[in-house]
């Protein structure tokens, strides 16, 4: 598979097209960035951890019964995946207090939910992805009331096989951020990522961060955590 024009860049990865019109080239790049753009750097080796980890994730998804984007891992960094028409929405799921659900409501990190958490913001840059509910998905016509049941239903299934997952490797899963897409026939699949930049990872034992707030927060061994959670989660 070869990659013909660069379709996009983003914050953390190039999109490009490919001879087969169904199909993409992911590659991930080593930039980060924070805050919706501002704080910027580079984690070394962080796209080769992050593709490696989202595609062995994405398989175990499958293997499972998530419909996924996944194609085929073709580097270290690149990926061939389906093309999708990405549904606007960022969904997060969370298991255990953090990050804004603690800054906006007032409470402490690291309160274990009895039940997970949902939430979806409209995917917009400019707009810095606002916090929206399903009622203002439908009326800004992001999805259809299918669309979103689908999806929910998807994302708590991908945190319950993911929750599983990582409690075996000591790692605590305490929220992350899906995104998903229309395959041309309209079937919905679990696209972009999942990976320290889009999780919250902490040891089980430790309750040492693991994830990107090690950057966001400047916590020092940004590359040593990705690279420890690499290991763990390919086993290596
Ligand atoms: P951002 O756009 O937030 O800066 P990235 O740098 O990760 O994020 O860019 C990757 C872009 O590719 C994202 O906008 C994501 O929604 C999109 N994307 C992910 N998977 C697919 C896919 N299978 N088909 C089309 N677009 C995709
Ligand atoms: N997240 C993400 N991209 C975003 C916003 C959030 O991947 O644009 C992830 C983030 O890494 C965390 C989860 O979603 O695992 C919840 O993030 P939160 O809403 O707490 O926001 P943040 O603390 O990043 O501002």
């Amino acid at each position: 598979m070869q990659k013909t024009e660069m379709l996009y860049e983003g914050k953390a990865k190039k999109v490009y097209a490919t001879e087969n019109p169904e199909l993409y080239i992911v590659s991930y790049k080593d930039d980060a960035t924070a805050f919706n753009g501002l704080k910027k750097g580079t984690i070394a080796g962080k796209g080769v951890i992050n593709n490696r980890v989202t595609n062995y994730l994405m398989k175990m998804l499958e293997e499972n019964g998530v419909p996924t984007h996944f194609v085929e891992e073709i580097s270290d960094s690149e990926t061939v995946v389906k093309k999708v028409s990405i549904v606007p929405l960022e969904v997060i799921i969370r298991n255990i207090s953090a990050g804004s659900f603690s800054k906006r409501y007032g409470v402490e990190e690291g309160i274990v939910f009895e039940q997970p958490t949902i939430e979806f913001s409209y995917k917009n840059d400019d707009l810095g992805d606002p916090l929206l509910n399903e009622y203002h998905a439908l009326a800004l016509k992001l999805a259809t009331r299918e669309e979103i049941d689908t999806i929910k239903a998807m994302a708590f299934k991908v945190n319950a096989l993911m929750k599983e997952f990582f409690l075996k490797i000591n790692v605590e899963l305490v929220d992350f951020k899906l995104e998903f897409g229309r395959l041309s026939d309209g079937t919905i699949v679990l696209a972009d990522e999942i990976s320290p930049d889009t999780c919250r990872f902490w040891d089980s034992r430790t309750h040492e961060k693991l994830d990107k707030d090690r950057f966001r927060r400047d916590l020092g061994n940004v590359e040593g955590a990705y690279q420890e959670m690499m290991r763990r989660i390919l086993g290596e």
